[in-house]
C-alpha cells in the first residue's frame, strides 16, 4: 500500500519542502523508518543509496528538532543537535544538500565538513552554529580537536553507509567521535549489509533498535542486452576489439578493477590504434575533465575507467559497456551497466569472465537472483567450449578440458585428481566503495555524427619498425609486475 507524506503530520514547513520536491508518496524505507524515528527509537536500516533513505532519516530528525527552531542569530541558540556521518566527501555533500532542501523553510541550520578542503570556511560555518552537522569522520575529528564544534547537545546520530565506513577503516574514528556524544540520544545506522562487524557496532552503540530492511532494486534494465563471455585474460583485448568491430559500436565504456589495470589497458588499446582515454583515481580533476570532454565530443571512442572514477559520472546512454574485469562488488555491476540502455534505448553490456572469477560471478548471480549463462566467443585461436559454474562449489567447469586432463593423468598411472581449480585467487575482502564525483554532471550526449567512423574500423595496427618476433622493450615493467590493486585498496 502506498503511503503519502501527508499521513505523517509533519510540520507544514517540512511538508512544503517535500511538496516542492515533487514527492507525494513515501518510498518503502521512508514508510517504515519515518514513523519509528518520530517515536524516538533507534534504527538499524538495511538500505542503499537510491532508496530514498536520506529523507527517511532527515525528515523525522528535522521534525523532532522543530521544537528548537528559532530565528536567533546567536550561535549559542544553534548547537549541533544532529550529527550525520558518511564515508566519503561526495556522499556527505549529497546528503548535506538534501538536508538543506528539506530544512529550507525552517530556521534549522546545517552544514557539511569533509577532508581535502580548507578548514577555515568550515570552521566559520561551525562557529555560526548549526543544528545539523554532516561530516566525514576524519575531518570531524580535526574540528573536534581544534575545538571548532561542541557536541555535548547532540540528540541524534546517523551512521550512514556504515559498512563502507568500516571498509575504509573508520571504526577507530567512529568510536572516538561517539565517545564525545551524550549517551542519551537516538542513533540510526544504515548499511547495505548486516555483516558481523556491523552487528557488533550496532550492539555497542544502538539501544534496542528497530530493524528495517527494504528490498534492493538490483534489477538491471530489460533494454540492456547482457552477455557473459568466457575469456582468458590474454584474449580479453582481442575479444573487445572483435565485438566492437562486429557490432559496429561507436563508443563504449570499458570497466576495469584497478587503477594500474586501467592505465595499462588504455595504453595498450591506444598502441593498437584505438582512440582511448583512461579515467581513474590517480588522474587530477583537470585530466579527468579533459578525458570526459574528449569522450563526449567524440575525440575518443573508448573510455577505460575504474568504478571509483566513474561513480559520479552522469554519463548516460553510452551505446555499450564492457566489463573487462568482473567487479569486486556485485552492486557495481548494476551501476556499470546502468550507463547503457536508458530511457528505452537499447544497450549492450558485455562481461569478460575468466576462470578465477567464479566467486565474483557467484556474488553477481546472488545479487541479480538469476543464473548467468556463460557464452563462448569464437576467436580463431580459441574455440574452447563455454563452461559454467558449478553451483555447489563455485568452481569453473570445462567438461572437455577436465576430461582430457584426467585421461592424461590416468594414462600416466597417477592418482586421478578430483580437485577442481581454486574458486578464486582473490582475497575475500570487500574493497572500499567508491566515492561519487559530482564534477561530471552532464548526461552523455554523443556529438559524434552518425556516420563518424570509430577508430577500430579505420585503425591499422601502428606500423612497427620492429620485427614481429622482437617484443618492444617495456618502459616500466617493474611497475606492472605486482598484482592489480583495488582502487581503494
Ligand atoms: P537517496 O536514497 O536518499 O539517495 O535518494 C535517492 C533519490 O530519490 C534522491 O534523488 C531523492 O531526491 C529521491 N527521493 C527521495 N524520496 C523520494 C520519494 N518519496 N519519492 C520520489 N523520490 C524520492
Amino acid at each position: 500500500m502506498t503511503q503519502s507524506f501527508s499521513q505523517l503530520s509533519l510540520s507544514p514547513l517540512l511538508e512544503r519542502a517535500v511538496a516542492e520536491m515533487g514527492y507525494e508518496n513515501m518510498t518503502p524505507i521512508q514508510a517504515q523508518a519515518i514513523p519509528v524515528v518520530l517515536q524516538g527509537r533507534d534504527v538499524m536500516g538495511a538500505a542503499q543509496t537510491g532508496t530514498g533513505k536520506t529523507a527517511a532519516f532527515t525528515l523525522p530528525l528535522l521534525q523532532r528538532m522543530m521544537k528548537h527552531d528559532n530565528a536567533s542569530t546567536s550561535p549559542a541558540r544553534h548547537p549541533v543537535r544532529a550529527l550525520v556521518l558518511l564515508p566519503t566527501r561526495e556522499l556527505a555533500d549529497q546528503v548535506a544538500e538534501q538536508v538543506k532542501l528539506y530544512a529550507k523553510y525552517t530556521n534549522l541550520r546545517s552544514t557539511v565538513v569533509f577532508g581535502g578542503m580548507d578548514m577555515k570556511p568550515q570552521t566559520a560555518e561551525l562557529k555560526k552554529g548549526v543544528e545539523v552537522l554532516v561530516a566525514t569522520p576524519g575531518r570531524l575529528l580535526d574540528h573536534i580537536e581544534a575545538k571548532n564544534c561542541v557536541l555535548n547537545q547532540v540528540e541524534y546520530v546517523v551512521l550512514d553507509e556504515a559498512d563502507r565506513m568500516l571498509d575504509i577503516g573508520f571504526l577507530p574514528d567512529l568510536q572516538r567521535i561517539l565517545s564525545f556524544l551524550p549517551k542519551q540520544r537516538t542513533t540510526l545506522l544504515f548499511s547495505a549489509t548486516f555483516s558481523p562487524e556491523i552487528k557488533r557496532l550496532a550492539n555497542s552503540y544502538l539501544q534496542d533498535p528497530v530493524t528495517i530492511e527494504v528490498a534492493r532494486s538490483n534489477a538491471t534494465a530489460s533494454t540492456v542486452e547482457q552477455h557473459f563471455y568466457r575469456v582468458d585474460d590474454d584474449d580479453k583485448r582481442g575479444t573487445l576489439k572483435k565485438i566492437l568491430q562486429e557490432r559496429g559500436i561507436k563508443q563504449a565504456f570499458v570497466f576495469v578493477n584497478s587503477k594500474l589495470g586501467c592505465a595499462r589497458l588504455a595504453r595498450s588499446l591506444e598502441r593498437e590504434g584505438l582512440n582511448t582515454t583512461a579515467l581513474h583515481g590517480d588522474k587530477s580533476q583537470d585530466e579527468r575533465l579533459k578525458a570526459l570532454e574528449a569522450f563526449k565530443s567524440g575525440a575518443v571512442d573508448l573510455l577505460v575507467c575504474t568504478d571509483v572514477a566513474a561513480r559520479g559520472l552522469d554519463i548516460k546512454d553510452v551505446p555499450a559497456v564492457f566489463n573487462f574485469d568482473i567487479p569486486f562488488n556485485a552492486e557495481d555491476y548494476v551501476h556499470r551497466i546502468g550507463r547503457t540502455g536508458r530511457a528505452g534505448a537499447s544497450g549492450l553490456a558485455v562481461s569478460f569472465v575468466s576462470a578465477r572469477d567464479a566467486r565474483l560471478m557467484g556474488d553477481l548471480e546472488k545479487l541479480l537472483g538469476k543464473k548467468l549463462e556463460l557464452e563462448a566467443l569464437e576467436l580463431e585461436a580459441d574455440k574452447r567450449p563455454a563452461g559454467h559454474f558449478n553451483d555447489g562449489q563455485r568452481v569453473w567447469q570445462q567438461p572437455e578440458e577436465a576430461r582430457e586432463q584426467r585421461e592424461i593423468r590416468e594414462s600416466r598411472g597417477s592418482r586421478p585428481e578430483r580437485e577442481a581449480r581454486a574458486p578464486s585467487s582473490r582475497p575475500p575482502v570487500r574493497p572500499a566503495r567508491a566515492p561519487a564525483d559530482p564534477l561530471f554532471d552532464k548526461p552523455y550526449e554523443p556529438t559524434l555524427s552518425a556516420d563518424a567512423t570509430p577508430s577500430w574500423e579505420t585503425a591499422q595496427k601502428p606500423a612497427s619498425r620492429l620485427s614481429p618476433n622482437i617484443k618492444p622493450r617495456k618502459k616500466v615493467p617493474a611497475l606492472f609486475k605486482s598484482a592489480p590493486v583495488a582502487e581503494n585498496g
